[in-house]
């Protein structure tokens, strides 16, 4: 028991950082998990959990000390009607989580350092049609990333890569594309497109209208939890330290997506389209060469697959919220 690696996990009360932390105890390492809030849905995996803010340097002080590698997955961070409705609030959180993180790392001679980045990285005129090319990283720049979270994230890339240039501790980016699955947030703002989806859906009786933001015909491709964490975890043991994309490389329409989520929960749905809702960039795919090369790997669930496990778990959730709510258990 001595010599098991002790891992801090921020962000441990959120969707990504929940599912890493069962992960990792798989694995067999020990566990910090660390968050401003404990997991929704299910009792954290960690060891030792524990409520701090981030954006306190001696809070991230005190989460680092006596790990050996930290995965930094705490943000401040929602689907695109929440990232483009708070720019300086997420900007300034965000930033002061991963500057404080990463100065409590380095003084606590953390080995290894993985930051979670996105896809909002991208510059926007690389994805102004459904159609476009998938996105390399080298298109990162010339930069003219989504504003707010998108440019903090940049911003939090580079920071990275001077701590490991400067101070020569191993730090690796990690540009998430569209994480779905379950345990994810369905409602409140915060949600992303298929959790939304499957919960309109899941909410929905026969022949009935669903709103869909913008006119449906915006792209995106979607990746499945478990490949998201074991994509995570195979780039902390490489040696790749540049930003690299994570996700699936299929693109498919919203209008796709919805019609997928009600073959699976086998409803006829309509659609209804809210223009004036925000449906962020026109289109978005991962180019995934380099971690095909990188990783010898990709992610393999397929899409179906993964929303089918998902909408199954979020129509549980509202079906026993429902019951919930009509014997009184629940306000
Ligand atoms: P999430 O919102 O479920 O998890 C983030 C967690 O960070 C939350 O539990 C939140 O409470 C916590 N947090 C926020 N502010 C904090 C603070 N001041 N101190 C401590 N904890 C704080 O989001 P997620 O989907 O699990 O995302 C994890 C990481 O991956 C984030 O960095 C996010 O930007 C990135 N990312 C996610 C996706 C995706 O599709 N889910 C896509 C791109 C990037």
């Amino acid at each position: 028991m001595t010599n098991q690696k002790k891992i801090l996990v921020t962000g441990a009360g959120g969707f990504i950082g929940h599912h890493l932390c069962k992960h990792l105890k798989g694995r067999g390492y020990w566990i910090r998990g660390v968050d401003i809030k404990y997991p929704e849905f299910e009792s954290t995996m960690a060891d030792d959990f524990r409520l701090m803010d981030l954006r306190e340097f001696s809070h991230c002080l005190e989460s680092c000390s006596g790990m050996d590698e930290v995965y930094q997955l705490a943000a401040d961070m929602g689907g695109i009607g929440y990232i483009t409705s708070y720019h300086a609030a997420i900007l300034r959180n965000n930033a002061l989580i991963n500057l404080h993180m990463l100065e409590a790392a380095r003084k606590n001679n953390i080995k290894k350092y993985l930051y979670t980045s996105s896809a909002c990285v991208y510059p926007q005129h690389l994805q102004d049609k459904p159609d476009i090319a998938p996105l390399k990283e080298e298109d990162a720049y010339p930069a003219d990333a989504e504003p707010g979270y998108g440019w903090e994230k940049l911003f939090a890339e580079l920071a990275c890569q001077y701590y490991m240039e400067d101070f020569g501790m191993k730090t690796y980016s990690v540009r998430f594309h569209n994480i779905f699955g379950p345990l994810g947030t369905y409602d409140g703002g915060k949600e992303k497109s298929p959790a939304a989806v499957c919960r309109k859906i899941a909410l929905a009786e026969q022949k009935d209208e669903i709103e869909i933001w913008g006119d449906g015909k915006q792209t995106r491709s979607y990746c499945y939890i478990s490949d998201c964490v074991e994509g995570i975890f195979r780039l902390m043991q490489s040696d790749y330290h540049m930003p690299i994309n994570l996700g699936q490389d299929r693109m498919i329409t919203i209008n796709e997506l919805v019609d997928m989520v009600a073959k699976i929960a086998g409803k006829k749905i309509r659609k209804k389209y809210d223009l004036s809702k925000p449906q962020g960039v026109r289109g978005r795919n991962s180019d995934n060469n380099m971690l095909r090369k990188v990783l010898n790997w990709e992610p393999l669930v397929s899409l179906e697959e993964g929303l089918g496990i998902t909408y199954k778990w979020i129509h549980e959730q509202i079906t026993r919220n429902k019951k919930a709510v009509v014997s009184g258990k629940s306000g």
